[in-house]
C-alpha cells in the first residue's frame, strides 16, 4: 500500500509518500517546504500569507514528494490530507488539493486529523504497540493522552492557558530572539545559567494533571523588563532558567498521569510514554523525561528529529493506520475542514459527522 500526504494546517506546506509492505513500512519521501522567512519578520505565522503560500507551494511539493519516491500518481493507492484542527485559509487548500487529486485519480481520501498523525507518529518508527501514554507538545497543543488504539483517544490533562510551544515563542518574541522561538530559545539556554533566575513552576505538586505556562510566561516578561536592556548574558540566563522551569514543571505534571497509566493497565510491564509535536524536538525536555521515565519505570519513545515538526509523513501514516483499522470515512469527498477539532472526537463513529 502507498499513501500520499498532505498537510498545509499551519506555515508547513508538505507532501510525502510512504509504503508498506508486509510488516514494513518505508518512508520514500518527506517533503516539507517551510514558510519561516514569510512570517519571520512578523514574529509569528499571519494565516493570510500562510494560505497564500500554501496555494503558490503545494502544486510543487507534491510533484517534488513523488518525484523523489519515483512514483507517477497511478501507483498511489491512497490520499491522506489534514482536514484540522489548523488555520482555515491552509486547511482548504490542502484538503481541496488533495479531493481534486483523488477526484482525478480515482482513489481513496483519508481526511486526518493533525493531532492524530502527530500521535501515531511513533509507530512508524518504533513499532509500538498500544496502549501507550502520548505527550503531545506542539505549538497549539499540550495535552496528555491515553492512546487505547486507532481513532481511541481519551484526554487525561491539557494546558489550562498557553501551550508550551506558544509558551517558547513568545518567550523568544519578548526576547527579540528570532521566530520560531522553541529553537532560539533552546540554542540560547545552552550558554546560560539555569540557577540565575527563580521563574514559577506553574501547578507543581497540584492534583490535578493539567498544565499552566501563562504565569511563567509572565515572570520571564517582568524579569526582563526590569533588566532592561539585555545583555547577550542575561538573555542567555533567561533562557535556561526559563527552560530549567519548563522541564521541572513538565516531569512534575506527566508524573501524575503515568501513574495513572500504571493504575490503568498493571499487567504491562515497561509501559511507554510517547512525546510528540514540534516541542518534542527540545533536548532538554527529551533528557528530563528520559530521567522521569527511567524512575518510574516507563519508557520514552521520542520520534525522529524530522518527524518531531510538521510534515506530512505523519499525516500519510495516519492515513494508512486508519484504512488499516477499517475507518475510512464513506463521504470522505464531503469532509469539510475543521479548524477546531479535539484529538478525542477523531474517534471512528464521530469521524465525517458535523459536516
Ligand atoms: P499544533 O500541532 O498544535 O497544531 P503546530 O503544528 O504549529 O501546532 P508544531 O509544528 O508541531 O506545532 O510545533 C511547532 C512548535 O514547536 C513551535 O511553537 C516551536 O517553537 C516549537 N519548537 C520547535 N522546536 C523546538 C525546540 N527545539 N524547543 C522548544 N520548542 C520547539
Ligand atoms: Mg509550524
Ligand atoms: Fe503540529
Amino acid at each position: 500500500t502507498r499513501i500520499l500526504g498532505i498537510e498545509t494546517s499551519c506555515d508547513e506546506t508538505a507532501a510525502a509518500v510512504i509504503e508498506r509492505s508486509g510488516e514494513k513500512t518505508e518512508i520514500l519521501s518527506n517533503v516539507v517546504l517551510s514558510q519561516i522567512a514569510d512570517h519571520a519578520a512578523f514574529g509569528g505565522v499571519v494565516p493570510e500569507i500562510a494560505a497564500r503560500a500554501h496555494v503558490e507551494a503545494l502544486d510543487g511539493v507534491v510533484k517534488a514528494a513523488l518525484d523523489e519516491a519515483g512514483l507517477a500518481l497511478d501507483e498511489i493507492d491512497a490520499i491522506a490530507a489534514t482536514a484540522g484542527p489548523g488555520l482555515i485559509g491552509g486547511l482548504i487548500v490542502g484538503l481541496t488539493t488533495a479531493k481534486a487529486i483523488a477526484a482525478a485519480s480515482g482513489k481513496a481520501l483519508v481526511p486526518v486529523n493533525h493531532l492524530e498523525g502527530h500521535a501515531l507518529t511513533a509507530r512508524l518508527t518504533d513499532r509500538i504497540d498500544f496502549p501507550y501514554l502520548l505527550l503531545l507538545v506542539s505549538g497549539g497543543h499540550t495535552q496528555i493522552v491515553h492512546v487505547e488504539g486507532v481513532g481511541r483517544y481519551q484526554r487525561w490533562a491539557s494546558t489550562i492557558d498557553d501551550a508550551l510551544g506558544e509558551a517558547f515563542d513568545k518567550t523568544a518574541k519578548l526576547l527579540g530572539l528570532p521566530y520560531p522561538g522553541g529553537p532560539s530559545v533552546e540554542k540560547a539556554a545552552a550558554d546560560g545559567d539555569p540557577k540565575r533566575f527563580a521563574f514559577p513552576r506553574p501547578l507543581k505538586g497540584e492534583a490535578r494533571p493539567d498544565f499552566s505556562f501563562s504565569g511563567l510566561k509572565t515572570a520571564v516578561r517582568r524579569e526582563a523588563t526590569s533588566l532592561a536592556p539585555l545583555s547577550d548574558t542575561d538573555i542567555a540566563d533567561i533562557c535556561a532558567s526559563f527552560q530549567k522551569a519548563v522541564t521541572e514543571t513538565l516531569s512534575d505534571r506527566v508524573a501524575r498521569s503515568l501513574a495513572r497509566f500504571r493504575q490503568t493497565h498493571p499487567v504491562l510491564e515497561t509501559p511507554a510514554l510517547v512525546v510528540a509535536g514540534g516541542v518534542a524536538a527540545n533536548q532538554a525536555i527529551r533528557a528530563a523525561l528520559d530521567a522521569l521515565c527511567e524512575n518510574a519505570g516507563f519508557r520514552l519513545i521520542a520520534p525522529p528529529l524530522r518527524l518531531c515538526g510538521d510534515n506530512a509523513a505523519m499525516i500519510a501514516w495516519a492515513g494508512l493506520e486508519r484504512l488499516e483499522a477499517g475507518l475510512e470515512e464513506d463521504e470522505a469527498m464531503g469532509f469539510a475542514p475543521r479548524p477546531r477539532w479535539p484529538l478525542d472526537q477523531a474517534s471512528a463513529p464521530l469521524f465525517g459527522a458535523g459536516k
